[in-house]
């Protein structure tokens, strides 16, 4: 049973004085009393003698220890002791009696404190009357007891300084107890939230690791910048995320939501690109190159100061965490939208309308492509900022004409996609809205929109298939004077017989080997100039001697699974070449084949591979397969277990073309990959605007944070290749260190090469 500090009695106070001498050197820090109510310590009296509660509690009245007050409990025995430290938490300091229930009860108490309930920072003073009790010494080690007296020694000053000394003890081993907690939460936190994808979720989970990290609920908020991608009109902090009493201001704008203090540590924060500190909150800040970002939390009570150092540790590596998000978000801006018109780009338009087929069950829907009438000619008269103020304009009025309910896309330069139920889809709602003319950098431009139209119940196929059907009625559009629009039928399909006979053709070609060959590009390191090895690119002259471009007629031959065969062919025929250079000594020499995802479901396609590679004797690591995005949408059990065996084969794994999906990201991110080819359209655009080559240089130091070996693709030109050496990118391929040549010119190539 336990007596609480004001059921004592004040009629004690006579004996109490009696136990303890009183002293007026009491230090005065100790009893220095605080402004702020703070959480009291917890003191355990355990005695089995009366008197020695109430004068303990009579000792000890009013005492204040670095400013937080005292609360006693009590306890008679050691049992009770025991069934009560069960319950209560926070007991920083156990004033025990040695002689209870039986002579060493105290110290078996301590046992128990110890071993049994694990309680390792309490501090313990163990007391006792007769001074013959003193336990041996190692017993005092054992159980980490602190201080040990005879009740007699213990006069008021006494009990106050042991008693501050084990509370301050005690608070010392609590903070290191949470410092190192704390910083299992930031590690973890960290890594959990490197693997984000969205500054959405990422402030989300941030919020919940900081509220772990502090041990309490909080209200807080994550303000962001728009990202550069999205943010044209909209400048300024809004609230992405909130916890506690900001919760419903999610969303919201900062700076009309948020009170004036709280707007006021957001400014310091920014100001100084820094964690603020300051009393009722702190604000974290996380701001990358692109956008600012604070995260700002209410406090009731001061940060400690460890709990300060793990808030700013964990704010750095969050800074690193969101610097990732971003890119990768504004990755997936680039790469599906537009950044002229913000609309949706051709590859988002085939997700959606995709999306849409494979969701719905029949469907009165049809797509449009919808051009701009000699829209070339104001390009080249009025110049390419009025041409993309008119293209802006357009949109606009697209928008409007054809009602939300439309799915609207810019697909090429001067195209839009357009996408929705059949009445609202319409041509001639279309023409009306283009009646006016547009009113562009001073000048009054009529003009005229041509639409070529497919109902999606006139062929089976997808939107891709729609979208080329679309183009043949546009075709025929365009044939018509002027402004038109036409329906796609079917008579319009005599694509359908080229593909036909392209079909048969290559059948024949890969039958009879006729007019196959593969091409050798030398990937080099340009920072050295040193020749690594060369990428396999088939080429194919069909019958009528015109050369086929890979990119029609491989997916023809992935279609019909003659890749397969295919993929095989080019793999003997490369790694036969590739002995021969080893042969004659370019032992440096490695070779990236490409590899279609179709090739990979064959279920002999490992064992083939590596009959060829033992049969051409090649080493296996000089060997690397190169994968496009596409892979990303094969069964991920079948991918994993696929890549598996061809890495224990010893084959480096590619990806290709990265950067242009979101896919490939994904799939850089989840697997492990030797190399990264960065794609052209990355390398082009270091020529054009800062912010382009800022991209470029970006998706570099994405993929070379991710990935040892990265390659440039495409690098036509002195200039691009001295900007991506610039960047790090050492590695590269493209037509201004050699284009594709057969194996005999890539031989003359190679001693050209050496020469030089
Ligand atoms: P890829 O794997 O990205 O190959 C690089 C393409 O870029 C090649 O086109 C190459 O000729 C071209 N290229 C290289 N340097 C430059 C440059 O500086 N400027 C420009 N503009 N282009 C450059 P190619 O040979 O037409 O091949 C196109 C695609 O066809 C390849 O893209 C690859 O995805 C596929 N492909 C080629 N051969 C094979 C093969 O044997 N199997 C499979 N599955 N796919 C293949
Ligand atoms: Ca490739
Ligand atoms: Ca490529």
């Amino acid at each position: 049973m336990s007596l609480s500090v004001d059921q004592q009695s004040a009629g004690n106070v006579a004996q109490a004085e009696e136990a303890f001498l009183f002293a007026d050197d009491l230090p005065t820090a100790l009893s220095a009393g605080n402004e702020r109510a703070l959480r009291p310590w917890r003191v355990l009296i355990t005695d089995d003698d009366e008197e020695v509660h109430r004068a303990t509690t009579y000792a000890l009245r009013g005492v204040e220890v670095d400013g937080r007050p005292l609360e006693l409990l009590h306890a008679s025995s050691a049992s009770e002791a025991v069934a009560l430290l069960q319950v209560e938490k926070d007991i920083a300091v156990g004033m025990l009696d040695v002689v209870m229930e039986t002579p060493d009860a105290g110290l078996r108490l301590v046992e128990t404190i110890r071993n049994e309930l694990g309680l390792r920072s309490m501090r313990i003073v163990l007391r006792t009357g007769q001074p013959g009790y003193a336990p041996e010494l190692d017993v005092i080690r054992r159980y980490d007891i602190n201080d040990y007296r005879t009740k007699s020694e213990l006069t008021q000053t006494r009990l106050i300084t042991t008693l501050t000394a084990g509370l301050r003890a005690y608070e010392q081993l609590e903070l290191v107890r949470a410092a190192n907690r704390g910083m299992e939460t930031v590690a973890r936190a960290s890594n959990e939230i490197f693997r984000l994808r969205s500054t959405q979720e990422f402030s989300r989970v941030l919020l919940q690791c900081l509220a772990e990290l502090l041990g309490r609920d909080m209200d807080a908020v994550v303000c962001l910048e728009k990202s550069s991608a999205e943010a044209q009109r909209d400048h300024g902090l809004y609230i992405e995320s909130a916890a506690g009493r900001y919760v419903a201001m999610q969303g919201c704008a900062a700076e009309k939501a948020l009170d004036v203090e709280m707007l006021r540590a957001i400014r310091r924060c920014t100001a100084a690109r820094s964690c603020v500190f300051e009393p009722g909150r702190f604000a974290m800040w996380l701001g990358c190159g692109s956008r600012d970002a604070v995260v700002v939390v209410d406090l009731e009570q001061p940060l400690h100061e460890i709990e300060h150092r793990l808030v700013e540790m964990f704010a750095s590596s969050l800074a690193v965490g969101f610097e990732n998000v971003d890119l990768i978000e504004r990755l997936d801006f680039f790469a599906f939208f537009d950044p002229l018109t913000h609309l949706p780009n051709r590859t988002r338009f085939i997700a959606d309308v995709d999306q849409d087929l494979f969701s719905r069950q029949g469907g009165t829907r049809c797509l449009a492509i919808a051009d701009i009438v000699r829209f070339s000619e104001v390009n080249d008269a009025l110049g390419h900022r009025c041409g993309d103020s008119l293209l802006v304009a357009v949109s606009k009025r697209l928008r409007v004409a054809l009602g939300t309910g439309v799915t609207l896309s810019r697909i090429a330069a001067d195209s839009f996609g357009i996408y929705g139920p059949e009445n609202a889809v319409d041509p001639e709602s279309v023409r009306k809205a283009f009646e006016l003319p547009f009113f562009v950098h001073g000048h009054a431009l009529a003009i005229q929109m041509r639409m070529g139209l497919v109902q999606v119940s006139q062929c089976k196929g997808n939107a891709v298939e729609l979208l080329r059907n679309a183009n043949l009625a546009l075709t025929q559009a365009r044939r018509a004077d002027g402004g038109s629009f036409c329906e796609f039928s079917v008579m319009m399909s005599e694509d359908v017989q080229t593909r036909v006979s392209m079909l048969h053709n290559l059948r024949a070609a890969i039958d009879f080997k006729r007019g196959l060959s593969v091409h050798y590009q030398p990937l080099v390191n340009a920072a050295s100039g040193e020749v690594l090895g060369v990428e396999a690119l088939l080429r194919w002259r069909n019958d009528f001697g015109e050369m086929v471009p890979p990119l029609r007629f491989i997916p023809l031959a992935e279609r019909t699974g003659m890749i397969n065969e295919l993929g095989l062919w080019v793999l003997e025929q490369a790694l036969d070449r590739l002995a021969a250079w080893h042969r004659q000594g370019h032992r440096q020499l490695g070779i990236a084949i490409n590899i279609s995802p179709v090739q990979l479901r064959s279920e002999d396609f490992v064992p083939k591979v590596r009959r060829i590679i033992e049969y051409c004797d090649v080493p296996p690591a000089q060997i690397c397969f190169e994968f496009t995005e596409a892979v990303g949408l094969e069964d991920p059990v079948l991918l994993a277990a696929r890549l598996g065996a061809l890495r224990e084969l010893g084959i480096r794994l590619g990806i290709d073309d990265f950067g242009t999906g979101h896919s490939s990201l994904r799939q850089l991110i989840g697997l492990a990959t030797d190399v990264v080819k960065i794609d052209p359209t990355y390398i082009e655009q270091i020529a054009h605007s800062a912010e382009e080559r800022a991209l470029a240089a970006s998706v570099v130091e994405l993929a070379r944070s991710r990935c040892p070996r990265v390659v440039a693709e495409g690098v036509e030109t002195a200039e691009q290749a001295q900007a991506l050496l610039a960047m790090g990118c050492e590695l590269m391929q493209g037509f201004h260190f050699g284009r594709p040549m057969a194996a005999d010119q890539f031989d003359a190539w190679l001693r050209g090469n050496r020469q030089g």
